[in-house]
């Protein structure tokens, strides 16, 4: 199966698992949620016209070009008596304009006069240095739509219509297992022949980047009962399992054996390298999307694959990661018969490969930038144009 076709199938899946449920979030917790219906605006931004500048606020249709006698002061946040007319008002950046008002000229334009009167030196025009009522927007228009992930931006629109909550999709619950016999948790002695297990804390951080919460499954011995019995006990409350480890072809993968004998494995064996043994399918009702267990190929598969699924049950449609050509740093002679994805650094526009690209290596990660995918079949020369899918993308 390609990378297209397995997305493809992953949000088809998805489609049927969308979340339905909501919750109003303070906009403090809300980073990285998702909107569960549109935000509509309840004030015109600016709620009045406004200066633009420190200056001097006057109409021009009652003036003939002489100086004329500052009436009031406007700071930010009064509200200002209507002008006097054959008068000026000292304004201030944000402050609202005097009814009467049309035009504001900036300090640095005008020459004030030993008995305080104000002369303007430039030529002036109606409506200059003015932020019209509603030039940003009106009340009634949608500012974001349901399916927005909210980030820093959104969460500043919402906070300037006066908002406290967002209504967001509630978040997906996902059970994250790691699977293998060699496993220790950091903190914990290092038995011979085992490592530490760094999946978790890769998965964890990035799930909660994407909306999710965690549900920790713990590790799972590679025994097929004990990974069927962990299985069945995930059946409530758990929108998706993930794991990681134990989908390849060996003896002791048994997490694909018992999905493929005692679920639905949807598919396995990607055309994707690194992370071929990624396996989809269902146990009981819940999704199951077991990653490879090397580090990099579970990163891979997450961050193109889980990725989407997790976003797309959340409800939103812009899943698809934004990549840019960049000019190949590296020679890539051997064409495979899987999409390859290699982390690369960007330098000077240019795309250089960590030098060692073994699925085992987490440290080219953190070294990288992002990845560069090429297609089946494709060979490439330095100075060739790849495709660059940056990290910050996928989270
Ligand atoms: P597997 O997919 O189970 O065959 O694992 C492939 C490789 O990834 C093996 O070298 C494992 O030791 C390693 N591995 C599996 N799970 C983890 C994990 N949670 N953290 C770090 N390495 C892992
Ligand atoms: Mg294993």
């Amino acid at each position: 199966m390609t990378v297209e076709q397995a997305i493809a199938a992953l949000l088809a899946m998805a489609q049927a698992q969308r979340l339905q449920d909501s919750e109003p979030v303070l906009l403090d917790d809300a980073r990285q949620r998702v909107l569960a219906s549109d935000l509509v605006a309840t004030l015109d931004l600016p709620p009045w016209p406004n200066s633009a500048m420190d200056g001097y606020a006057l109409n021009l249709e009652s003036w003939q070009g002489e100086p004329l006698v500052v009436s009031q002061q406007i700071f930010a946040g009064v509200a200002p008596k209507a002008l006097q007319p054959g008068t000026c008002a000292r304004i201030f950046t944000g402050a609202p304009l005097p009814a009467g008002a049309n035009c504001v000229e900036m300090q640095e334009n005008v020459e004030v006069l030993p008995d305080a009167s104000v002369r303007f030196t430039r030529a002036l025009r109606v409506g200059q240095n003015i932020r019209p009522q509603g030039q940003e927007n009106h009340a009634g228009q949608v500012l974001l739509a349901a399916g927005k992930r909210l980030g820093p931006f959104e969460l500043a629109i919402a906070a300037a219509q006066g908002c406290t909550h967002v209504h967001v999709v509630r978040r997906p619950r996902v059970a994250l297992l790691s699977t293998g016999d060699e496993l220790a948790e950091p903190g914990t002695p290092l038995k011979p022949g085992c490592i530490y297990n760094s999946n978790r804390t890769l998965l964890s951080h990035w799930l909660s980047a994407l909306g999710c919460e965690v549900i920790d499954g713990g590790v799972l011995p590679d025994q097929p009962h004990l990974t069927r019995l962990k299985l069945e006990q995930l059946q409530q409350g758990i929108d998706l399992i993930l794991t990681t480890g134990g989908v390849s072809a060996g003896d002791a993968d048994c997490l694909g054996q018992v999905l493929r004998e005692c679920g639905q494995a949807l598919f396995w064996k990607l055309a994707i390298k690194p992370g071929k043994p990624l396996t989809v399918g269902y146990f009981g009702s819940v999704p199951v999307i077991g990653l490879p267990g090397n580090p990099t190929s579970a990163l891979v598969t997450f961050g193109l694959l889980a990725r989407a699924y997790l976003l797309r049950i959340q409800g939103v449609e812009a899943v698809t990661p934004l990549s840019f050509a960049v000019t190949a740093g590296f020679d890539w002679p051997k064409a495979g018969n899987r999409r390859e994805y290699l982390r690369a650094r960007l330098e000077e526009g240019r795309a250089v490969l960590y030098p060692n690209q073994s699925s085992g290596v987490l440290l080219g990660a953190s070294w990288a930038d992002g990845l560069v995918e090429i297609a089946e079949g494709c060979t490439l020369q330095a100075g060739d144009t790849a495709r660059f899918i940056p990290f910050g993308e996928l989270f």
